[in-house]
């Protein structure tokens, strides 16, 4: 994919990339005083949807095309750049005869590639910055289908918005970060510009701090923050706005990282830790070697006193004991047990492999 690096066309561009602006554009009245209080010389782009893709009819679709020529004034009247979200061709020949500045695929766009076909071909030929939301489930190549359909088209100014993904089971978030797959698409495609949508992921206020200065501490390269003139009033997504005021605050507090230095101390020192952390990894994988040979061991020994692989006792024990271990450590219980799932799967494979040989043995001797 040919992708244009954000300092190329973005002004003035400095790290991150802010877009803020409501969810949804309801009136004259809340869109431009959404707008007005804003710190705007921290913000590139004005976020506003028209277009809500809703999960049931019945609730805010969104004013619809009446909401372009808000944003077209609103341009006007702040000197400002704005992004809109679209789901269909038309919507793409909408929002550019109206001059919006930035278009973004949403969530539930980017899982159906017909739509994303339908969208890339309407931007044939067109010069304009588009984002891809995740697909609301975790599925990485979904996403870079989409990127790979508009870079088809010929779009370079290209970008991904991370916005957390669905899942059954209930967590404090709305769509669940799952972090390593934004990471992943990231590391296929470093120039890709990769944005946090934090309201979308938090769910609500309280959490987008946090989860704003993980993405900058990740090295994003921009956020999408929800504000609204009165959040609690909202047509859409109330619990996850901020007061204009709470945003500039915001963008205050967050502390930006850099990618990397480049000065002889750092990278000196940086290099120390990484040695002893390959040195401590190596002793990881000895004590895996270590605790293999010993599975073997057992496996054997099992088959040949004829009894189960699985000992449930055993299992139990093992689950229990070395979380408490971990704790011990100062380590993640939980991660510890999701680790030792993985380990004991293995070894499991492991005893299956050493009963199945006898069986070949046996199968030859016939
Ligand atoms: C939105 O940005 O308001 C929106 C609908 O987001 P998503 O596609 O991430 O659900
Ligand atoms: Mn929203």
């Amino acid at each position: 994919m040919q992708i244009e690096r954000l300092e190329n066309w973005v002004d003035g561009h400095k790290k991150p990339l802010i877009i803020s602006g409501p969810c949804s554009v309801e009136s004259k009245g809340q869109f431009f005083s959404s707008i007005e209080q804003l710190d705007l010389s921290k913000i590139d782009f004005i976020r506003g949807g028209i277009w809500k893709p809703r999960t049931r009819p019945g609730s805010f679709e969104g004013i619809g095309k009446e909401g372009l020529t808000l944003m077209k004034a609103a341009k006007k009247e702040f000197g400002i750049k704005v992004c809109t979200e679209v789901a269909s061709a038309e919507h793409v020949e909408d929002a550019i005869e109206a001059g919006i500045d930035l278009l973004w695929i949403g969530a539930r766009t980017t899982v159906s590639p017909f739509n994303v076909q339908e969208i890339a071909g309407a931007l044939k030929g067109v010069d304009i910055p588009v984002f891809v939301k995740n697909p609301v489930n975790p599925d990485l190549s979904l996403w870079k289908g989409a990127l790979e359909r508009l870079s088809k088209a010929g779009i370079t100014k290209l970008g991904a918005i991370h916005r957390g993904f669905d899942s059954l089971q209930k967590t404090k978030f709305r769509n669940v970060p799952l972090w390593q797959v934004p990471i992943e698409l990231k590391s296929e495609f470093p120039d890709l510009p990769l944005i946090c949508d934090p309201s979308h992921i938090g769910g609500k206020r309280a959490l987008i701090h946090d989860i704003a200065q993980k993405a900058l501490d990740l090295n994003y390269d921009g956020l999408m923050i929800e504000s609204h003139i009165n959040p609690a009033k909202a047509l859409s997504d109330p619990k996850q706005q901020l007061e204009p005021k709470s945003l500039n605050e915001l963008l205050e507090v967050l502390e930006p990282r850099d990618a990397t230095k480049t000065d002889r101390v750092f990278i000196n020192h940086l290099e120390i830790i990484r040695e002893q952390i390959d040195q401590a990894d190596r002793e990881i994988l000895e004590a895996i070697a270590t605790r293999m040979n010993l599975v073997e061991k057992i496996g054997e020994y099992k088959k040949e006193n004829n009894v189960a692989i699985f000992q449930l006792s055993r299992w139990k024990e093992i689950f229990t004991t070395r979380p408490e271990w971990a704790r011990s450590l100062n380590l993640d219980p939980e991660f510890i047990k999701e680790l030792y799932r993985f380990i004991h799967q293995q070894s499991v494979q492991k005893q299956t492999g050493i009963y199945k040989e006898g069986d070949k043995e046996t199968d030859l001797k016939e």
